[in-house]
């Protein structure tokens, strides 16, 4: 039998290009693969898939890059990567969008604003809207138009075939609808290569965008009234709280709101009314001057850091409160944060069996970071965060699976709550041999063929 061939533009290690194309977004789980293929089309999926098959490689997915464990690199092995696959067709009749497999959050926003409308989907514009999609998806709109993977009308994948090969399939509500289940926050990397998604698309034209600062003394109250109001506030309003460390002395509100300036500030009375603010900033704007606001350039670079993170189905109590305030004035470095978004309207709607994002009771996603320059201080970063998950637990539920991290011990639930085992059938009925692997994939259930 011939052997297939890799298809699209190679790089390994001799080539010069190789040093920029095997960096991911995390730099502090280094990597180095044997070969990068950036496909250029679906065909270039098939044979890499294919190839790694024939020749036994270790291969791994890859489109934005921003895997928070680098699950989309591997050392020897083949990385399939889509990022040069991002064309976007608007049918502004059915108001539906087709986009390939490697488009970027930024890409897609500027894209489909020419046509005067959106998907809800994350903030940093070098996100992949791949791996955002496949675990769910929250940001500045899930409150008004659920999560990324709420929207998704169809996807287009490369699945693992027989003993060695590859195929296309297409999976929606109505053809291979369990993989269609679980694409919708059964997270990226563990069924097959999505080459593209199809989605309903929302007109959009201005918003409200709005940012208030505290000081360090208005840290527990700020915090209680935020997290008492933001889920239940108007849908329309989606807000963030970043709890910053103490010697930053700032906690910061920010959110954007699909309505008029005016309406905004009586929604936000509750938090201007709070504490001392610093700075009070409301605005209408361009909906894409929005986009640009909530798009944080350190994000999009790439740097030393650890993220991880929770639910919260019900609001901190003072004592947890408390247990974030001494944490952050114990952080590691000033970069050092504590993140959250809420949730609760169209992101709380679906019953979480409905599809695979199981956290729909959460009203917070709460996210710990920090960030550091030399490599000797990885280890004092790594145990904060991991001391701070621990010391919230009592308090939260579960982990997003798009913010994986390689130190939580009982990932299956953390991640996927009761859905886990449905994504087993799932994925024993589209990967048995459980050809796409990495350290927290779903594993099939054992089948005697
Ligand atoms: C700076 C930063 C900001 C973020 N902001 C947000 C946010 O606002 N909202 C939010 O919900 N999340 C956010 N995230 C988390 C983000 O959703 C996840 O990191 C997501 O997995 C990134 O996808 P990617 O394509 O960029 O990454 P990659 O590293 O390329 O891939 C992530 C995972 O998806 C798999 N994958 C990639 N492409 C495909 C494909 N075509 N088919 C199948 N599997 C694939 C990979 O194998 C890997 O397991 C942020 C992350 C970072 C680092």
């Amino acid at each position: 039998m011939e052997m297939t061939k890799l298809t699209g533009r190679i790089v390994t290690p001799n080539d010069v290009e190789y040093r920029m194309a095997r960096v991911n977004n995390n730099l502090s789980v280094p990597k180095f693969p044997k070969v990068i293929v950036f496909c250029q089309n679906a065909n270039d999926v098939v044979n890499a898939l294919k190839w790694a098959r024939e020749n036994r490689i270790p291969f791994r997915v890859r489109s934005g890059r921003h895997s928070y464990e680098n699950f989309s690199l591997v050392d020897g092995g083949l990385i399939i990567d889509v990022s040069e696959m991002n064309k976007i067709t608007v049918n502004c009749e059915k108001m539906t969008a087709k986009i390939e497999g490697g488009a970027n959050l930024g890409h897609v926003y500027h894209s489909l604003w020419k046509y005067g409308t959106t998907i809800p989907g994350g903030t940093e514009s070098s996100v992949g809207l791949a791996g955002l999609t496949l675990g769910g998806g929250i940001g500045m709109l899930s409150r008004w138009f659920g999560l990324t993977c709420d929207n998704l009308l169809e996807v287009e994948m490369v699945i693992a075939d027989g003993h060695r090969g590859a195929k296309l399939i297409k999976a929606n509500r109505n053809h291979n609808s369990d993989l269609f289940w679980a694409c919708c926050g059964g997270g990226g990397g563990n069924f097959g290569i999505v080459t593209s998604f199809t989605f309903k698309v929302h007109s959009i034209s201005k918003v409200s965008i709005f940012s208030i600062t505290w000081g360090w003394e208005d840290f527990e109250e700020v915090f209680d009234v935020w997290q008492h109001w933001a889920p239940k506030t108007d849908e329309r309003l989606t807000t963030e709280i970043e709890l910053k460390s103490k010697e930053m002395n700032q906690i910061i509100a920010q959110g954007e709101f699909v309505g008029d300036s005016s309406m905004l500030k009586k929604l936000l009375r509750p938090l201007t009314d709070t504490g001392s603010p610093t700075n009070i900033f409301i605005k209408e704007v361009p909906y894409i001057d929005a986009v640009q606001f909530f798009d944080d350039p350190s994000g999009n670079v790439p740097s030393h850091h650890k993220r991880s993170g929770s639910f919260l189905e019900e609001p901190f109590s003072k004592k947890a409160i408390l247990t974030m305030k001494h944490f952050l004035a114990n952080a590691p470095n000033k970069n050092s944060n504590i993140w959250h978004q809420s949730l609760g309207g169209k992101a709380g709607e679906p019953d979480p069996k409905d599809t695979a994002f199981y956290y729909r009771d959460a009203i917070i996603a709460q996210e710990y970071n920090t960030i550091w320059n030399k490599p000797d201080e990885e280890r004092e970063n790594l145990r904060w965060v991991e001391e701070l998950r621990d010391a919230l637990s009592p308090y939260t539920t579960g982990d997003y699976v798009n913010w994986p991290d390689q130190f939580i011990r009982d990932w299956p639930r953390n991640y996927y709550g009761e859905n886990f085992t449905q994504l087993r059938e799932v994925k024993t009925s589209y990967d048995p041999f459980n050809v796409f692997k990495f350290p927290q994939s779903i594993p099939p259930f054992i089948r005697w063929f």
